[in-house]
């Protein structure tokens, strides 16, 4: 099947066109400053096309109709009528508790998303956007939401709730969510699928780290735990977000500098992390090349980020009576050899050994724990798409 996939920002939208059986990528690119004016990037990995095009985009509806005219081009396209596309998988941020899975989009659904609005105020309504638009453009096309705090469901009590009035669970349904969960399932899968084992006999912390980042416990394919909470704020320091903190921090710093609630949050989220300790960049590439040079903000930032990823692999194991195996993923799992190591290292006492030469390597799938490492650590590039686009295939093959 070939399958769109979209993943729908305020004023951006990612596509992807994928065959859903061979997994090739036939084309993809990006659609941004929608609403302001419009530029369309287009990619063909197969020919190695890159174009880049500027077309009015007053909306997101706009947008798609450039991506669909892009993909039956006869130029620079790669299928001869919009006909071909058998369905759309959209990446959904928030589904609440409303969704474990994937689904088809029905307007019960549309409805449910929308509920979910206050829960991701600015994510949501983006994805609702680019719903509709390849609705309007699209017509009878079947279209799946797949949400990245679907996999986290599976989450007990103990780990979803926090340690406030129970009334403002039942009533206003402040609880752990959890993100990224598109991508812990897929290098979760994955995992089981490198080392020849069933996901139902594994324990697997999966660690994706990338300018925003969450570590997930996966229990027999299950997610039992995950760092990120009811905002993807939560959890570990990121490039810019605070991650976990002290709630009292927020009205010493409020009365202090006279800041309001938003002024408060947009340090968390914009100006925190590893941006923050560092004072050089939310790029791990910067940070590291003035670590070298000696600057010890950014020695520390980068420190405090592997000594928290380490702390979670240890929670996370306790809290699954063990570990098989860990996965790193996302832009620094996958290409920081050097935070890979420093994460890892320590956890001899668990079972954890490294192996330095196998972990010398850069965005591809390997087993980087040396042989006698009772518990494996692998690398694993993530693939949101490609989970979208199996979902959206499996769902509309029923
Ligand atoms: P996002 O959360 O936006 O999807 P990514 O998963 O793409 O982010 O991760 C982007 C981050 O990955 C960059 O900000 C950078 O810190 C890090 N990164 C990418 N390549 C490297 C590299 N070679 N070495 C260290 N860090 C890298």
């Amino acid at each position: 099947m070939k399958i769109l996939v979209i993943n729908a920002g305020s004023s951006s939208l990612k596509y992807q066109l994928m065959d859903s059986v061979t997994h090739d990528v036939l084309a993809k690119g990006l659609c941004e400053r929608i609403g302001i004016d419009g530029r369309l990037t287009h990619k063909v990995p197969a020919k190695d096309i890159k174009k880049e095009f500027e077309i009015s985009m007053p909306t997101h509806a706009e947008a798609i109709q450039s991506v669909l005219d892009a993909l039956v081009s006869p130029e620079h396209g790669v299928i001869a009528s919009v006909k071909e596309i058998d369905a759309v998988g959209h990446r959904v941020v928030h589904g609440g508790e409303s969704f474990a899975q994937s689904v088809l989009i029905t307007d019960d659904v549309m409805k449910a998303i929308e509920d979910c609005i206050p829960l991701a105020p600015l994510h949501n309504p983006a994805n609702i956007t680019g719903i509709k638009a390849c609705q309007k453009v699209m017509g009878n096309v079947p279209m799946v939401a797949v949400f990245d705090t679907a996999f986290h469901q599976t989450m007990p009590e103990k780990a979803y709730l926090y340690a406030l009035p129970y009334e403002y669970y039942e009533n206003d349904k402040v609880r752990r969510y959890g993100f990224h969960g598109t991508s812990h399932r897929y290098v979760s899968a994955r995992c089981a699928d490198m080392l020849g084992k069933p996901i139902d006999q594994l324990k697997i912390i999966t660690c994706h780290l990338g300018n925003g980042s969450s570590i997930a416990a996966v229990d027999h394919g299950k997610s039992v735990e995950t760092s990120m909470g009811f905002t993807p704020l939560a959890g570990l320091p990121m490039g810019t977000r605070s991650g976990d903190l002290d709630a009292g921090i927020l009205q010493y710093l409020m009365n202090k500098y006279g800041w309001s609630i938003d002024e408060c949050l947009n340090v968390l989220n914009k100006k925190s992390g590893v941006l923050g300790i560092s004072g050089v960049s939310s790029d791990f590439r910067d940070i590291e090349s003035a670590a070298k040079e000696g600057n010890h903000r950014a020695e520390v930032a980068l420190e405090c980020f592997q000594y928290n990823v380490k702390k979670l692999i240890g929670a996370y194991a306790a809290a699954m009576g063990g570990v098989d195996a860990i996965v790193f993923t996302a832009g620094v799992g996958e290409n920081d050899a050097k935070t890979r190591m420093a994460a890892a290292s320590g956890l001899e006492f668990m079972g954890v050994k490294m192996d330095p030469d196998a972990n010398n390597t850069r965005g591809k799938e390997a087993v980087i724990s040396a042989p006698d490492s009772k518990v494996k650590v692998l690398l694993i590039p993530t693939d949101e798409e490609l989970m979208i686009a199996t979902d959206t295939a499996e769902i509309v093959g029923k």
